[in-house]
């Protein structure tokens, strides 16, 4: 068949359905689908293709014997041929239950061919062997994998309802800027060289931080944005160079207004998601969390909490090394675990940074541990009593041998055994959505590598009224409570935001805390302080990770897989092939001069005086 007729006949072809939203009510209708073929499989008599379009896909058959052009056509089909099918829905004698149009099948009538495909590097399939790479090199074959199709449309969905309800609450989607200057989150900015204004950048932003107060300070009062953020970090599993968050900021408001808010919009995404949770979010102060948990993102799907169990360890604490607390955990059934197992354990809490994984078997003969020689065995059976482990189950006890100042060190490391061993048991319902409010953070925390306080956020989260004095008291930094909050969902930090400070003066005491002088402070911020002078609202807001919530509602463990074109670990697009290399007549215009094009491996004196070097710099920079 010649492609112009097929084109002709496009113009007047009307898709009757989508295939994968047929079900046996069609049964007897005709249709006209459109899509790719996704499979062949030839009988002879009878070939068969499963047709898929976004929805998913619909077997159709050709016949022989009823249908000899239609089937000589279909002969010549290929995967991932462009074709448009006419026939009958008709019911199947053999449904197929792995298909949600397994019940109905296509008699087809007539296949026109709209474009043919070269032999893709890898099968359109979910359970794909191709590597990721070859996966996002060739993205537009993956995203036709109906799992990563399905993926972008929940996406979508739960986007849109989070428009919605937000439009709803009256917030308004404003955009801010994408080229700005350096925003106060704390990675490393993506710059941008200015070519009007040689020497300055431009820098991408890490979050619309400054600019959403702005908008607060410029009467809008409720502004929200799906907002993409850059951050150019180093290789991290699973980040991406940028990302996209959904923004939002409020004034006149408590952080109870902006929960509310948040559980709202939430609820109603992840209904959009088929998920139903409820609110409102249950509430946990750090300190607790850190205490219970080990962590300021619990896991709350299972509970195996921390025991403060120091006193009962007093006796092993000096022999072992160990300083600061010690916790205990009961794994549930664990007694019966291998010298291997314990030996896996015990790695995983020493790169947790505990000493080690001390143990205690509970088992049917009574009970069996290492740690009698240094408590007795009245210490360990006291231990015992105090987690309340009961036979069959493991104790696990865990300390450190260095303190870290500001943190519960030996908790930290805890909370992380306590997580590897929720995945080892399988004590995680994967049904449940535990949503959970931290609050009562820390303003600041010790930065070992610059021996000072630094945010435990941004420098324009809010302070505890009565903490406020404590900022000018450098030995009491580590006492002031913030007016901080994360979002967290099934042990992942869906988002942050605070009850921002929003009196210029206390903006200006935080930065003097944080070691700037008022100098370095107008040179960063200077803009915002100016603009907090003239009329700012109490005001404070939040941002979600999107892509990882998309991510979790969609039951996926990598964001890439709700992302359409994500970047790999190494932040490169290995589809555009981004970033790339750009041409001698760019980098002349942003200033570059030869010899730093010489540095980068230019040294075609020709090429460089083409793109409008001057022989006096190719001889500067020795290319002449
Ligand atoms: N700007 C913060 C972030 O991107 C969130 C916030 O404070 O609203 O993490």
């Amino acid at each position: 068949m010649q492609l112009g007729e097929m084109g002709k006949r496009m113009e007047k072809s009307k898709r009757t359905h989508f295939a994968g939203e047929l079900r046996a009510v069609h049964a007897g209708q005709d249709c006209r689908l459109f899509g790719w073929v996704h499979r062949r499989r030839d009988l002879g008599n009878l070939i068969f293709i499963d047709l898929r379009d976004r929805s998913g896909i619909v077997q159709v058959v050709f016949n022989k014997e009823l249908q000899p052009e239609a089937h000589a056509a279909a002969e010549q089909l290929r995967s991932e041929f462009v074709v448009a099918v006419e026939g009958e829905i008709a019911l199947r004698a053999r449904p197929n239950p792995e298909l949600p149009s397994g019940e109905i099948e296509i008699l087809a009538r007539r296949v026109t061919l709209l474009n043919p495909a070269a032999t893709p590097p890898f099968v359109v399939e979910d359970d794909t062997t191709a590597t990721e790479e070859t996966r996002l090199r060739y993205r537009y074959l993956d995203l036709r994998r109906p799992r990563l199709a399905r993926n972008l449309a929940l996406r979508h969905r739960v986007v849109f309802e989070m428009r919605r309800a937000l439009d709803e609450l009256g917030f308004y989607e404003i955009e801010t800027p994408i080229l700005t200057r350096s925003t106060p989150e704390g990675a490393r900015d993506y710059l941008v060289p200015s070519r009007i204004h040689r020497g300055q950048f431009y820098a991408l932003p890490q979050s619309p931080q400054l600019f959403k107060q702005i908008l607060m300070m410029a009467g809008f009062e409720r502004y929200f944005q799906i907002a993409r953020c850059f951050r150019d970090e180093d290789f991290r599993a699973d980040r991406q160079a940028e990302f996209t968050q959904l923004d939002l900021e409020m004034s006149f408001v408590c952080a109870d207004d902006i929960f509310a808010v948040i559980e709202r919009v939430v609820e109603r995404a992840c209904a959009a998601a088929g998920v139903a949770i409820r609110t409102p979010f249950r509430r946990m102060a750090y300190a607790e969390a850190v205490r219970r948990y080990g962590t300021d993102k619990p896991d709350l799907r299972f509970d195996m909490e921390l025991r403060l169990v120091s006193d009962l360890f007093a006796p092993a604490r000096e022999p072992l090394g160990m300083v600061g607390h010690v916790y205990a955990l009961v794994a549930p059934g664990a007694a019966s675990w291998s010298r291997r197992q314990l030996d896996e354990l015990n790695e995983i809490a020493r790169t947790a940074g505990a000493r080690g994984a001390y143990t205690v078997k509970l088992t049917g003969q009574g009970v069996q541990s290492s740690l009698e020689r240094l408590l007795g065995t009245e210490g360990v059976r006291a231990l015992v009593a105090a987690t309340g482990a009961r036979a069959g189950d493991l104790i696990v006890a865990v300390g450190t041998e260095h303190e870290k100042k500001g943190l519960d060190a030996a908790a930290w490391a805890a909370g992380q055994v306590r997580l590897w061993l929720g995945e080892k048991l399988n004590l995680m319902d994967r049904r449940r959505w535990e949503f959970c409010w931290l609050t009562d953070f820390p303003l600041f925390e010790w930065s070992e590598a610059e021996q000072r306080w630094v945010s435990a956020q941004h420098p324009f989260t809010g302070i505890v009224e009565d903490d406020l004095d404590k900022l000018d008291d450098p030995a009491r930094h580590g006492e002031i409570r913030s007016l901080g909050y994360d979002l967290v969902l099934n042990g992942v930090e869906l988002g942050s935001g605070s009850v921002r400070i929003h009196r210029a003066e206390v903006q200006q005491r935080v930065f003097r805390a944080l070691g700037l002088t008022k100098e370095q402070a107008r040179r960063r911020f200077g803009f915002f302080l100016e603009a907090l002078r003239y009329g700012t609202p109490p005001h404070g807001g939040i941002a979600l990770g999107l892509d990882r919530f998309v991510m979790l509602l969609a039951g996926e463990r990598s964001i890439r897989d709700v992302i359409a074109f994500p970047k790999t670990t190494a932040a490169q697009d290995l589809m555009a092939e981004a970033p790339a290399g750009a041409t001698a007549a760019q980098l002349r215009e942003l200033g570059f001069t030869a010899a730093q094009l010489k540095a980068w491996g230019w040294t075609d004196a020709q090429e460089l005086r083409a793109a409008g070097y001057s022989d006096e710099e190719l001889r500067a920079a020795g290319l002449l």
